[in-house]
């Protein structure tokens, strides 16, 4: 199938789980993940219609973005390391991973040099795998806690990347679960706080993490196909 082709239909099984979920299409975003994929590629998503799209790289980004229409809405959502955050702080529209407050600082650094706020999620390791990123779910508030007393970035929610699983229903609670310490967050009312955007759910299991509560969708292989393994 083309990107064409797998978007509409990714898209379709988005409105469909919207309305099983009793929720407005409106509330969820589909990313496209388009990390290792070409720009040709990316450009056929973009005619499609899509207008945001994630990386894990930074150099990526910066690769791309030239090459591609000025509106597109770039989403940082791998690993970030704080001697790159410069040349990202203002390419992106969202920065999915945050997950010690020594990134948070050098983000605000970098956002206040460039008379910028920006958006931030604290990633979370919600099933406590070691070959993951993020914080564990104890440590989301306290994090949460002290990022918002930097006054160059904005906490806006959590994001995780659940187990890989064979049947999506295995990470319901995974996603029930990272709601819920959304929920928990929002109710301690931090100011510079908002907790309004929950990044959860690929390829596998996004209808299930619509379900419970997902306003931000990451899918790579589902719309571009399996990942290139070369060079891009
Ligand atoms: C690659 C990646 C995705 C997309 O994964 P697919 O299974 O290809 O949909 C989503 N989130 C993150 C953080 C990723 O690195």
């Amino acid at each position: 199938m083309s990107v064409q082709e797998l978007l509409a239909e990714t898209n379709e099984r988005i409105e469909a789980a919207c309305k099983r979920a009793g929720r407005e299409r409106s509330e969820v975003t589909l990313l496209a993940v388009s990390k290792t994929k070409p720009v040709s590629l990316l450009k056929e998503a973009y005619d499609a219609g899509q207008r945001e799209f994630g990386e894990n790289k930074v150099q990526e980004i910066l690769e791309k973005a030239p090459l591609m229409p000025g509106d597109v809405k770039w989403h940082m959502i791998g690993h970030l390391q704080r001697n790159k955050v410069r040349q990202l702080i203002d390419k992106a529209v969202l920065i999915h991973s945050v997950d010690s407050f020594r990134l948070a600082e050098e983000i605000n650094i970098q956002a206040l040099k460039n008379h910028l706020v920006a958006d931030i999620l604290i990633e979370v390791n919600a099933a406590g795998e070691a070959s993951k990123f993020g914080v564990a779910p104890e440590d989301a508030l306290p994090l949460v806690q002290q990022a918002s007393e930097l006054k160059g970035l904005r906490v806006r929610g959590l994001m995780t990347v659940a187990p890989y699983v064979v049947s999506s229903e295995e990470n319901r609670p995974v996603f029930r679960k990272i709601k819920q310490l959304a929920v928990d967050i929002e109710r301690e009312n931090i100011d510079n706080v908002f907790m309004d955007v929950l990044s959860m759910g690929m390829s596998g299991d996004f209808e299930t993490a619509i379900e419970e509560g997902a306003t931000i969708v990451r899918v790579g292989t589902g719309i571009f196909g399996e990942r290139n393994k070369g060079p891009i």
